[in-house]
């Protein structure tokens, strides 16, 4: 085996994204050295190179939404082959806490994040724990594998853990980018009707329709209020996800609520929100619930749904570039060339 590999590592000190020779890691006991195929760029990537998310580390690899295949299992690994096509989790349980002590690991208080507390996968290797990782059944790319350790897994649980979208409920979608997109996906999955997508921009809106949605709007149209009560027969939507996460996406989603709906925020910004007087707030007995991540066997769950066909991602990978070029996917992100749903970083022959 090569001795050293090709990884991106972000330098907290100065800023910068490198291309640069690493030692090959070694996997530790209970660990699997893993072969990565395919790394998403995720929003949170660029957060930490913005400055949004503080660094956890001086020099840290990126890229937490992967696939690859075990190239070296570390002592005690079992249950799994050299060989085996998986997608590494995108956090580690940190074994000391409240829930750790009593093995709720998926409970963990303090998840230590990939590629944030420890190195990511936008590198030729990747050293993850066995326990979390997920099987790719044989007929599932591990292009689309790459999408389910976040991408799509993020949006299944705001759908269905925390919206618990019930089938004929009436949602929307403010910003159907690369989450939101999933979200309409997963909505239509569990058969939510009418779906809404608001978007600023006509493209995204026309590739939210033919992924799924019944109607699509600009959030700027005149009466879009009215017109969201009169697809839903007078009363309001039963669950709005603010993908977004500004106050004007956050304010629109929430006062598009039936008595008693749900508002999901699932994207994140350092600005705040008002929900107005505690009084209305009584009266509209609305639920307002922030919307974090997903549980580690959700990734099964998608990756027994795509293996089925029962779900399409063949429209979610935007472009795939080498390492070498990992900074021009970054770019594209950062400015929405193209509007991306993901970019997938190759780190290696991929598949
Ligand atoms: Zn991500
Ligand atoms: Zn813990």
């Amino acid at each position: 085996m090569t001795q050293t590999m090709r990884a991106e590592r972000f330098h907290a000190a100065s800023g910068e994204v490198v291309v640069e020779d690493v030692p090959v890691p070694e996997p530790g006991p209970g660990e699997v050295l893993i072969e990565v195929a395919y790394c998403g760029i995720c929003h949170s990537d660029l957060s930490l190179i913005d400055g949004i998310f503080p660094p956890q580390r001086d020099v840290v690899i990126q890229g937490h939404e992967a696939s690859g295949v075990i190239s070296k299992l570390g002592p005690g690994v079992k249950g799994w082959s050299v060989g085996d096509r998986v997608i590494p989790a995108a956090g580690r349980p940190c074994g000391e806490c409240f829930e750790c002590r009593r093995a709720k690991f998926t409970e963990c208080l303090a998840v230590r994040l990939m590629a944030f507390a420890y190195d990511g996968a936008w590198a030729e290797f990747h050293v993850a724990q066995a326990a979390g990782l997920t099987r790719v059944p044989d007929n599932v790319s591990l292009q689309q594998a790459a999408l389910l350790a976040d991408a799509v897994s993020t949006p299944f649980g705001a759908v269905v853990r925390t919206g618990k979208v019930g089938i004929g409920e009436a949602i929307g979608v403010w910003g159907v980018g690369g989450v939101g997109t999933h979200v309409v996906q997963l909505a239509r999955l569990v058969g939510a009707a009418p779906i809404i997508a608001i978007d600023l921009i006509e493209e995204v809106r026309e590739r939210a329709l033919e992924l799924g949605a019944d109607y699509a709007f600009d959030p700027g149209e005149d009466g879009l209020r009215d017109t969201l009560r009169e697809l839903t027969g007078g009363r309001g939507l039963d669950v709005a996800f603010d993908v977004v996460g500004i106050p004007a996406t956050f304010d629109q989603a929430r006062k598009s609520l039936r008595t008693g709906g749900r508002l999901v925020g699932v994207g994140m910004s350092n600005q705040r929100i008002d929900i107005g007087t505690t009084s209305a707030f009584g009266l509209s007995r609305a639920q307002i619930l922030g919307h974090l991540g997903y549980q580690n066997e959700d990734i099964g769950t998608l990756a027994s749904l795509l293996s089925r066909g029962r779900l399409d991602l063949s429209r979610s990978v935007s472009a795939i570039l080498p390492l070498e070029e990992v900074r021009e996917g970054i770019r594209r992100l950062h400015e929405h060339d193209g509007n991306p749903i993901r970019i997938l970083i190759q780190p290696g022959k991929g598949e």
